[in-house]
């Protein structure tokens, strides 16, 4: 069987890392603690349902099938033994294995028993079986193996189906556990079926509850590590691959209007080197982040500026000629010369050289080739002595 670690956790478990506070987030907790947690709600069911029949049946028995009760009765408190058992087992073994999908099988095999039972003898279950089924899968797929619980899901559903279509053939009596409609002559329902009703659905206020706050926390989460893998953890520009491929994109919509022309400018800091072996890496870091900035300060909203390498910055500019892209790096640069960047109390002065292609072209036909041209370009400008624009033929 897989580790359903692979497929689900944000963070994976390793063998024996079982520290963590009950009170985090439950995403970041290893397989086993999350079962419990799981199969704590779960056990809810029985307990809750397993509850309210034993009460309404001592209050009113005549409204009930005696033995239905019994049956329903023993199988909530063997489901909820069997599952008080393996929450038991899981604090115990968690000290050893950070996983036990037995139990996540266990679980969601209780999980939909529990649903299909429930639902076939109150004859609830186009309403609140559907429900707890909603319910039990939104939370659970947040925690579990998700390919578990889309198979507890079409279990159960399949189940509430063929139980529709047996009911309505007449081939079994409808909601055989009551002995009568629990309802009054006049069509109101009795206090305690009223009160059934009232309990279920605050229940399944606090379970939306739950399942709202943690869909949350993984959308907050998701544009964490989306944000993290697109941008460049020191300048916070596009990094190198997100800035291709957006280029790619650019590339390929200019494409489709002919006339629309598109430009690269590439940029590498002059003797780069010297900085760090002057100031340390640090202050070269901290070269890095100004630069950054000058170069999105100047640029347009539509233009994309991306850290390319160490030392090296590419911008692409949409709509724009290479005489257009020529100035804005001619701008670009005088900006970065006269800066007077501030770092330890050192005035540190830095240039930097722009290598500039655009296209349609003769030689460019995709991003590799814009960017090749254009970094040709850039190191003419550093043969030619560097703190210079150098635009590359070629443009149509
Ligand atoms: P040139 O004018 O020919 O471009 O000379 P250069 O010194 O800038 O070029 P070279 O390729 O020889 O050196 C680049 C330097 O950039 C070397 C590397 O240590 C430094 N570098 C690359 N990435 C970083 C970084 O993230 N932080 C710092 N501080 N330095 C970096
Ligand atoms: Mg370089
Ligand atoms: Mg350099």
């Amino acid at each position: 069987m897989a580790d359903p670690d692979k497929n689900n956790s944000l963070t994976p478990a390793t063998e024996g890392s079982i520290e963590h506070s009950w009170l985090s987030n439950p995403l970041d907790w290893p397989h086993i603690d999350r079962m419990i947690l799981l199969v704590l709600l779960v056990m809810f069911s029985p307990v809750f349902i397993g509850g309210v029949l034993l009460v309404a049946y001592l209050v009113s028995p005549e409204w009930f099938d005696r033995s239905i009760v019994i049956a329903l009765l023993s199988l909530y408190g063997f489901v909820f033994v069997l599952l008080l058992y393996f929450i038991l087992a899981a604090f115990h073994r968690r000290r050893q294995k950070s996983s036990w999908p037995l139990m996540e099988n266990i679980m969601f095999g209780s999980y939909v028993v529990i649903v299909c039972a429930g639902s076939w003898f109150t004859g609830t279950y186009y309403t609140f079986g559907a429900l707890f089924l909603f319910f039990g899968a939104s939370i659970s797929s947040s925690l579990a193996d998700i390919r578990k619980v889309r198979l507890a899901y079409l279990a159960s559903f399949g189940a509430l189906v063929a139980f529709i279509v047996m009911d309505s053939s007449g081939m079994f009596r409808h909601a055989p556990l009551f002995t009568r409609i629990p309802l009054h002559p006049d069509g109101s329902p009795l206090p305690v079926w009223f009160g059934v009703q009232v309990f279920i659905t605050v229940s399944l206020t606090i379970m939306l509850y739950i399942t709202i706050v943690t869909f949350k926390r993984w959308g907050v989460r998701e544009d964490v590590y989306r944000k993290m893998s697109t941008v460049d953890g020191l300048t916070r520009l596009t990094n190198r691959r997100t800035f291709i491929e957006r280029s790619e994109k650019e590339l390929s919509s200019g494409q489709r209007r002919p006339s629309s022309h598109i430009s690269c400018i590439m940029i590498d800091i002059d003797h780069f080197k010297a900085i760090n072996d002057t100031y340390g890496h640090a202050a070269g870091d901290k070269v890095l982040v100004k630069i950054a900035t000058i170069l999105t300060e100047k640029a347009r909203p539509t233009d994309e500026v991306g850290r390319y390498g160490g030392e090296e910055f590419a911008m692409l500019l949409p709509a724009t000629t290479l005489a257009g892209a020529v100035k804005v790096a001619e701008r670009q640069r005088a900006s970065i010369a006269n800066a007077e960047i501030i770092v330890d109390g050192n005035i540190i002065q830095v240039t930097a050289s722009f290598g500039v292609a655009s296209c349609p072209s003769d030689d460019i036909d995709n991003i590799n080739e814009l960017l090749k041209t254009a970094d040709v370009a850039l190191y003419e400008a550093k043969r030619a002595g560097r703190n210079r624009v150098v635009a590359a033929a070629g443009e149509k």
